[in-house]
């Protein structure tokens, strides 16, 4: 498998910075400016083709109007027809990013690891559901299946089902091929939500859904990499008259190409999401965000089980992080919508907020810090010393700098757990997975995991 040292967080780090400050020119917006636009196409060299998605949004918005940022990230990511995810294979070199799971196998086997631990520390639950939203190509999911293959004698007894939660019929077919070998059935029962289902290598049940809410409910282990950056964001700019929500509009000036403008009154959305105390001059907030977190909350407080959430993010202190990428390359948003992804960092601070309670947090954890609490360096250790090759070498000490280099992804991707109230009482001793019915053992990665 080919895993590429290429990652869309080193980009971002690598040029973001003459990004955030063509933005940031912009955070105060005098009153004259509120219908002028603003953000994009501005640079003659900035080719602009009329994308199918650019006339569809174009007709949306002579319609009925400036759209939301929120809306527009939508559309160009899933619309059913034309959006950036539904039809293409976006991951790797020929794509527009890659991720930690797609750069290095023991990434996927780490996680594999937490999971095994965190079934054991709440008691070895009969049944075991990992549920990924937004997997991918499938990578991350199949070396977990890996691990859990590996840890056979552990897991022997406990009946075992992989839930994928994925919009894009594209990426669900490259799925099915890296995770059942291309042996699946297209799901028949049009009352059922599953809408396809097969069988891991290992024999192992895997289905397939549109939305969280499909999913049985039961003992599950949730996951999400790089999935929350891909949800519809708000955008919040502070004027000299309060604040004012950030719309999509056509460009005035080149009526082929959209801009940024401010809503000319305060709106709903605005007293909605807005915090009295808010010292920032531009907020973004993901309201699908916390719904989707509130769900997992809500599921885990009545079934048990933990979320483990990696993204990178902020603890609600970022301002303008909304982004996009074509061909590893920052590129514009607002440009040749529905050809190139579309992001915006997470804020973990409001997560946290949007559990409401019902469940205990763990991180926002360094992904540096979380891999070493894990094992990265033994694992690297074992897998160098199992191999003479020279290239093979270079290839692990390469991608382990990616995964680990603050400078790289090893800062600014962040791990985030859910985890049941009870699990963490106590929790003041080293993870010991020879001790499995505490329900008080630290938590692996936020913790140092001792494998006895
Ligand atoms: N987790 C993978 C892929 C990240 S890309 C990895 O780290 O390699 C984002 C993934 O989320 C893709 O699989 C995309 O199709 C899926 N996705 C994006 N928006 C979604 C939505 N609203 N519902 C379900 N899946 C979504």
């Amino acid at each position: 498998m080919t895993r590429l040292p290429v990652g869309r967080s080193l980009l971002a780090v690598a040029l973001g910075v003459s990004w955030q400050h063509r933005l940031l020119r912009h955070h105060v917006v005098p009153a004259a400016w509120r219908r002028q636009c603003f953000g994009a196409g501005s640079k003659a060299e900035d080719s602009s083709p009329v994308t199918p998605l650019l006339k569809h949004l174009m007709f949306k918005i002579k319609s009925t109007g400036p759209i939301t940022v929120a809306e527009y990230m939508r559309e160009v990511l899933t619309n059913p027809v034309r959006g950036y995810y539904m039809h293409h294979d976006m991951l790797g070199e020929k794509g527009d990013f890659v991720t930690s799971p797609e750069i290095s196998q023991i990434f996927g086997e780490l996680i594999g690891i937490w999971y095994v631990s965190e079934w054991m520390a709440t008691g070895k639950p009969k049944t075991l559901q990992l549920v990924e939203l937004g997997p991918g190509r499938g990578t991350l999911t199949d070396d977990i299946l890996r691990v859990f293959n590996q840890l056979g004698s552990l897991l022997n007894k406990c009946d075992i089902s992989i839930h994928l939660v994925e919009v894009s019929p594209k990426l669900s077919e490259i799925q099915a091929l890296t995770l059942t070998g291309g042996k699946i059935q297209s799901e028949l029962d049009v009352t059922s939500p599953v809408y396809m289902k097969g069988i891991s290598k290992a024999g192992i049940p895997i289905f397939w859904y549109r939305e969280l809410q499909d999913v049985p409910q039961g003992t599950s282990f949730y996951l999400a990499h790089e999935f929350f950056d891909a949800l519809p964001i708000h955008k919040f700019q502070r004027t000299e008259q309060g604040w004012r929500e950030v719309l999509i509009d056509i460009n005035p000036k080149a009526p082929d190409q959209l801009c940024f403008v401010l809503a000319p009154s305060a709106t709903p959305a605005t007293e909605y999401f807005i915090q009295g105390k808010e010292a920032r001059d531009h907020v973004e907030v993901c309201p699908d965000a916390g719904i989707l977190i509130q769900r997992l909350a809500c599921r885990i407080q009545e079934d048990g089980g933990a979320a483990l959430i990696a993204d990178y993010g902020h603890n609600g202190n970022k301002t303008d992080t909304f982004r996009s990428f074509r061909s590893h390359k920052l590129h514009d948003v607002l440009i040749a919508p529905g050809t190139a992804d579309l992001t915006a960092d997470v804020d973990f601070s409001y997560l946290q907020t949007m559990t409401q309670g019902r469940v205990a947090t763990l991180g926002p954890l360094k992904q540096q810090e979380f891999l070493k609490n894990m094992g990265i360096d033994v694992r690297l250790q074992v897998l160098l010393q199992n191999s003479s090759d020279t290239a093979m070498h270079k290839h692990l000490l390469q991608s382990y700098d990616m995964l680990m280099n603050p400078k790289k992804m090893g800062d600014r991707f962040n791990f985030f757990a859910l985890l049941p109230h009870q699990r963490l009482a106590r929790s003041d001793q080293k993870v010991n997975l020879q001790h499995t019915k505490s329900l008080s053992a630290p938590v692996a990665g936020f913790g140092e995991l001792v494998w006895k």
